[in-house]
């Protein structure tokens, strides 16, 4: 007989070192959610159970990273591991020039300073908070040209994350192409539920944009993640390693901010990466003047050879299969328990439709940031709202508001077990039952800018 039995997906590394959690009771959460004013954000996070606010900066480093930090060279210029970085980000990347920068937006400010004008639009495929933020603070006007599916939590279409080509030819004419400096694109998009875009949809962009003398600039945020669904769903890439269409990516565009805090496996740095030599250069000029020397960009030295290494393992198959199969393990369980989430189930985390799943709060009472207090509540399980009080105000003042009203249980890398996914799942499914039961809220306190980390909140 011929054996049918599938293999499961499992971690390709095992546990040399672990860090203990401390286990809350339930009038122990109650107190910390209302000092943090039903926040998540403001919750400590020693009062935390298992922490899905972020996949940023919360990976488990490699034996191998954590080598590489005692061989950080913390000269102030020309560190031996900022030569290692662009040796690694030129070879895996394509990428011809680097600016390391403390973080992704740290690498958002100084190329929106560079290539936005006043006046300019930015397409792009979803809006993402920091990388927005820097496009108008230039100066811009963000415009979202993402195929109308990835609006739709419930609609399947397997590349969500897909530039709608009309749209972005509707732009085109009304504003011209000078009046657009770049196309924003973002792999695996983080404000549609971690949903991908294909190659093909990517080369049909990088066609148009080449007519039209429009760069692209790449948010690789999540890059491999991408690839990897590239490779289980696009036709003629199943066989290509993820590495291969990694780099294939990159080569439809023009340059790249990077937060390598997500994909990249460590807790801190991020890069500007880009082609043209002039950007370079001015960017090589700024970086002096908001983040440190181009040779270290807000980063010791360790930092950059972590991230080094960390690049090389993010591309690697075996690690981005039970990375990924980690987030749908915990997906299918929570399909199981009936609760409502964005399909196709994305590459970072599960993304719960807000709207569905307390139906009776309306959107100006904030039923994502609801259902995050709920869950923390139930069992010290923290994750993020990705809704309203996210998507912020328009220049206007007016509220923004978007059609997802998500919570984001978003999935450190290589940090929680299985039987981690099976409470979170069991905590999210026994908040559904006595979903009837929960009220909204009212936001008592509203800072300027990104108010969704430090805002707080009220019952109703
Ligand atoms: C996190 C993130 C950023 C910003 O990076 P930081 O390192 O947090 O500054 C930009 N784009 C996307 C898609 C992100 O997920």
């Amino acid at each position: 007989m011929k054996n049918v039995i599938k293999r499961s997906w499992a971690e390709p590394y095992k546990m040399k070192m672990v860090e203990l959690l401390k286990m809350t009771t339930p009038s122990q959460r109650k107190k910390a959610l209302l000092e943090a004013g039903y926040n998540t954000f403001l919750l400590k996070s020693q009062d935390v159970y298992i922490d899905l606010l972020t996949d940023s900066g919360t990976a488990a480093m490699s034996d191998r990273q954590w080598a590489g930090m005692m061989m950080g060279d913390e000269a102030y210029a020309g560190s031996r591991n900022f030569y290692h970085l662009e040796e690694v980000v030129k070879n895996i990347y394509g990428y011809k020039y680097l600016i390391p920068t403390h973080q992704g937006r740290g690498a958002e400010n100084i190329l929106s300073k560079i290539l936005i004008k006043k006046g300019d639009i930015i397409p792009g495929n979803m809006y993402f908070t920091t990388t927005r933020l820097h496009q108008e603070l230039a100066g811009g006007k963000f415009e979202d040209i993402i195929i109308d599916e990835a609006h739709d939590p419930e609609n399947e279409f397997l590349f969500k994350g897909n530039v709608d080509l009309n749209k972005l030819e509707r732009l085109v004419k009304k504003y011209g192409a000078k009046k657009i400096p770049y196309v924003s694109i973002a792999t695996s998009v983080n404000m549609a539920g971690g949903q991908p875009i294909s190659m093909k949809n990517l080369k049909e962009l990088r066609a148009f944009t080449k007519k039209m003398g429009i760069r692209i600039i790449h948010d690789m945020t999540r890059v491999a993640e991408n690839a990897y669904f590239i490779q289980q769903r696009e036709k003629g890439f199943a066989n290509k390693p993820v590495k291969e269409i990694v780099k294939e990516i990159c080569s439809y565009t023009d340059g790249a901010t990077m937060s390598a805090k997500k994909d990249a496996l460590v807790n801190i740095g991020g890069f500007l990466a880009i082609n043209d030599w002039d950007v370079f250069e001015e960017a090589r000029n700024m970086v002096v003047v908001y983040e440190g020397l181009h040779t270290y960009g807000g980063l010791a030295g360790r930092d950059m050879e972590a991230m080094a290494i960390g690049i090389g393992e993010s591309v690697c198959d075996d690690h981005i299969r039970a990375r990924v199969g980690q987030v749908i393990y915990l997906g299918e369980k929570m399909r199981g328990y009936e609760i409502p989430i964005v399909k196709p189930i994305g590459g970072h985390g599960i993304f719960v439709d807000a709207k569905k799943f307390l139906p009776h709060i309306p959107q100006n009472q904030f039923p994502a940031q609801t259902l995050a207090a709920e869950i923390y509540l139930d069992s010290g399980v923290r994750t993020m709202e990705r809704g309203v009080v996210s998507a912020g105000r328009k220049a206007n003042g007016e509220n923004y508001y978007p059609k997802l009203e998500l919570v984001r249980f978003t999935i450190p890398r290589r940090v929680y077990t299985q039987a981690h996914m099976d409470v979170i799942a069991e905590s999210a499914a026994s908040v559904y039952e006595r979903r009837n039961k929960i009220n909204g809220m009212k936001m008592v306190y509203e800072p300027k800018y990104l108010r969704f980390f430090q805002a707080k909140f009220e019952r109703v």
